[in-house]
């Protein structure tokens, strides 16, 4: 069927928003009008004085909260987000050999990060094909393990757990940049839960946050007593130290701390994670259930329990053009719909955030089906 590139969707079917993408993604105006406010107040003064560190001190309390952390947990943050968290890891949590699960982009880059780290030995990497995910297996040797908890190239979730035969003292490492704060979690089922703002948490990128148990801290502790060397910027100890006493070692983005802030307070004052997780549930189920009806779609994870709630992935049959078909959507303000580039797939990648109302959601399916000649 021809997809017309220049093809208008009526008004009324449109989204209120269309912002559907994996990140950065749809920051709600309430957000915005935090920032508004902050204008005057706090934007533009040192992130040294009150102001600032107690912002700081009420993104800590209110993750702490929405996460149910268990007593000793602390919120670790640092700038530069995920990415180099990763390389913060590999330098200051991981003692010999780490296990990592690779089964899209994000996970097989943590992979890669301590695979190169010359002070570590050669990582152990469990591969599966992208929309798969395998799991993690005790192994001798390995004191980290390390997966994402939603990978947000595919749209594979995957279960925050412990490991049965792991080394007592092995440390879960959880990669939860897209799924924090959208799906649900038993953070003591993990040492270290880290995210970064700008997917969930609807706000900017740049920045690293962790829920770091009392084991992954002694752990940190431990190796920053070595005489391993750690580059200042990297250093964990240093970043623990800051964040007890709400700073951070360098300046951050005050904006990103602002509209984060906000939307964590949106999220406790809404029911928390498991009003969160509903949410996107809802949404993500409008997404598959569609799929599962339609003549030309499929949603790409097969297995149903492996389906993320947060990000969904979408084949096409070959009849329907799907670049075609988001660029057709882009024209029309609904933007960020695009398949995680790398994959190379005919799909439609569709970003499920609490932040984004379902029904949009069911209004992005009614534009697709009336671009695609179905509606
Ligand atoms: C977006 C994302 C990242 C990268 O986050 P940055 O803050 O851009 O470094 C890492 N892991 C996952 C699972 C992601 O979704």
């Amino acid at each position: 069927m021809s997809i017309s590139p220049d093809q208008l969707i009526p008004a009324g079917l449109l989204p209120a928003d269309g912002r559907f993408g994996a990140g950065p993604s749809k920051v709600r105006d309430e957000q915005m009008e935090a920032l508004a406010q902050a204008g005057r107040t706090l934007l533009g003064t040192s992130h040294r004085q009150p102001p600032v560190r107690n912002l700081v001190g009420s993104v800590r309390e209110g993750l702490t909260r929405l996460f149910n952390a268990p007593a000793g947990y602390e919120v670790v943050l640092g700038v530069g987000g995920s990415t180099a968290f990763w390389d913060v890891a590999s330098f200051g949590l991981v003692q010999d050999k780490a296990q990592h699960l690779s089964f899209g982009e994000f996970g097989a880059k943590f992979a890669s990060a301590t695979n190169k780290a010359p002070f570590l030995q050669a990582s152990s990497v469990i591969t599966s094909a992208p929309g798969t995910r395998p799991s993690p297996a005790a192994e001798a040797g390995v004191d980290v393990y390390a997966w994402p908890q939603n990978e947000t190239s595919t749209g594979v979730a995957a279960p925050v757990h412990r490991i049965d035969g792991a080394a007592p003292d092995a440390l879960v490492l959880i990669d939860a940049t897209s799924a924090a704060g959208g799906l649900d979690v038993d953070v003591s089922a993990s040492d270290v839960y880290y995210f970064a703002p700008q997917k969930n948490f609807a706000s900017d990128g740049g920045l690293w946050l962790g829920l770091f148990s009392p084991a992954a801290l002694e752990r940190a502790a431990r190796i920053a007593a070595t005489d391993r060397w750690i580059p200042d910027f990297l250093s964990l100890q240093t970043a623990i130290d800051n964040s007890l006493l709400n700073q951070t070692y360098n300046t951050p983005s005050l904006a990103t701390l602002v509209t984060l802030n906000a939307q964590v307070e949106w999220l406790n004052q809404s029911g928390g994670l498991e009003f969160a997780a509903a949410r996107t549930a809802e949404s993500a189920g409008r997404v598959y259930q569609w799929a599962e009806a339609s003549d030309v779609a499929t949603p790409f994870v097969s297995r149903t329990e492996d389906r993320s709630n947060v990000i969904t992935t979408i084949d096409f049959e070959d009849s329907v053009d799907a670049a075609l078909l988001a660029k057709v959507l882009r024209a029309n303000g609904i933007v960020d719909v695009e398949p995680y580039r790398k994959l190379g797939r005919n799909q439609l990648r569709i970003a499920t955030f609490v932040s984004i109302e379902p029904d949009d959601i069911s209004a992005l399916l009614a534009c697709i089906d009336f671009v695609i000649g179905r509606g």
